[in-house]
């Protein structure tokens, strides 16, 4: 097993910037808050993680160099910010397909809202009950796999005509495979610019359907962690162990902790805030 360790130095640039109001704006908060994140860049964090390499098919050997530090996220004009009157995620659950599909899962949806709700510690997370989408939602059966799966577009402009006025973002899931225009298969699909996605997990675990499956609320948070992130103009990351990490196959996104690290951290703060707040809540990821 490799580890990728980068020196302090190297970490405090993308954390940090050299652009001087938002180095002000770093040094002008809390010390505690700034003592969470300055902590996460030293080799012994108890917080924070180096980054570890088990396969060459690892999505960070692909990757290895960080781009998207605290500036480039800041000056995105596209990136989303909650507004009063629309600070609320909500979470569709068991998309089902009428006829073709009528299984329902087993998802627990209200502790996926849960862990959400302390993943983003100060925003409301709602989930909304199961629905079908059968009408107007193109299907097929995968030549390959011959599973059924979903056209992950459609699913999308459905979600656009449920979306609460509320919402800053709608996750919706489903337990149906997707497949998006050009491509075998898609574990998901977002539109950043409108805020919403829409994550199949049918591919987490051969035995997903079954009760006793104990992997399903990680795999989900961390799915639902990473994703609405990326609505908030987060990209992935390479710089410690973070749920925003990419990946490449499922043993890799695994690994990935349930929580992000000091650089990841600091964007979703100049969003959200609440840090430390965050870090007192409990049951928090
Ligand atoms: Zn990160």
């Amino acid at each position: 097993m490799e580890v990728i360790e980068h020196p302090v130095e190297k970490l405090r640039a993308p954390l940090v910037s050299s652009r001087r109001d938002l180095a002000e704006r770093y040094w002008q908060y809390i010390k505690k808050e700034r003592k969470v994140l300055g902590d996460g860049l030293r080799p012994n964090s108890v917080l924070f993680r180096p980054i570890s390499v088990l396969f060459d098919s690892d999505w960070i050997r692909a990757n290895p160099e960080g781009s998207h530090d605290f500036q480039s996220f800041f000056s995105n004009l596209y990136r989303s910010l909650t507004s009063k009157g629309h600070n609320t995620i909500y979470i569709q659950t068991d998309l089902l397909v009428r006829l073709v599909f009528t299984k329902t899962c087993m998802w627990n949806g209200c502790g996926l809202a849960a862990l959400s709700g302390s993943f983003y510690y100060g925003l409301v997370v709602k989930t909304l009950p199961p629905v079908t989408v059968s009408t107007g939602c193109i299907y097929r059966v995968n030549s390959y796999s011959h599973n059924l799966q979903l056209y992950s577009g459609d699913l999308l402009r459905f979600l656009n005509k449920r979306k609460p006025k509320d919402a800053f973002c709608i996750v919706g899931i489903t337990m149906i495979d997707l497949y998006p225009k050009e491509s075998n298969f898609v574990f998901g699909q977002t539109s950043l610019t409108e805020g919403m996605g829409v994550f199949s997990f049918a591919k987490y675990d051969d035995n997903f359907f079954c009760h006793n499956y104990a992997g399903r609320l990680k795999k989900g948070s961390n799915c639902c962690g990473h994703e609405i992130a990326l609505m908030f103009g987060l990209k992935p990351c390479q710089w410690l162990q973070c749920v925003m990490q990419g990946s490449d196959h499922l043993e890799e996104s695994d690994r990935h902790p349930l929580s992000l690290g000091p650089i990841c951290l600091w964007k979703l703060q100049s969003s959200v805030g609440l840090i430390t707040d965050r870090y007192k809540a409990p049951h928090v990821v």
